[in-house]
C-alpha cells in the first residue's frame, strides 16, 4: 500500500510540474526556472504562479521566437505578421508587398 501511495505522490508531483511549466510559459516566464523551483520545493509553487501577474514582454518575446508575431523595424513594438502598417507608430511595413 505504501508503494501505491508513493506512486500517487510522484504522479501528482510530475503533473504539478507539467502544469507549472505550461502556465509559466503562457504567462511569459522562464519555464526552466519555474519548473526547477517547483521540483525542488513543491508543485504548490503553482499557487504563487497563478497570483503572479503575467510578463507581457516575455509573452511578446516568446511569440516573436515562435514566428506568431514580428517586431516593427522602427519602434520595435510587437505586432501581427500580416499587418501592413504598425499599429503603434503607423510605419508602413516594407516586407509586405
Ligand atoms: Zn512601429
Amino acid at each position: 500500500m505504501d508503494v501505491v501511495y508513493g506512486l500517487f505522490i510522484v504522479a501528482g508531483w510530475i503533473t504539478g510540474l507539467c502544469i507549472v511549466a505550461d502556465l509559466s510559459t503562457a504567462k511569459g516566464f522562464n519555464w526552466v526556472k519555474w519548473s526547477a523551483f517547483a521540483m525542488f520545493f513543491n508543485p504548490a509553487v503553482l499557487l504563487i504562479l497563478i497570483i503572479f501577474p503575467a510578463d507581457q514582454l516575455g509573452i511578446d518575446a516568446l511569440r516573436v521566437r515562435r514566428g506568431e508575431r514580428v517586431r516593427c523595424p522602427r519602434c520595435l513594438e510587437v505586432m501581427h505578421p500580416e499587418a501592413g502598417t504598425c499599429p503603434h507608430c503607423r510605419n508602413k511595413l516594407t516586407w509586405r508587398t
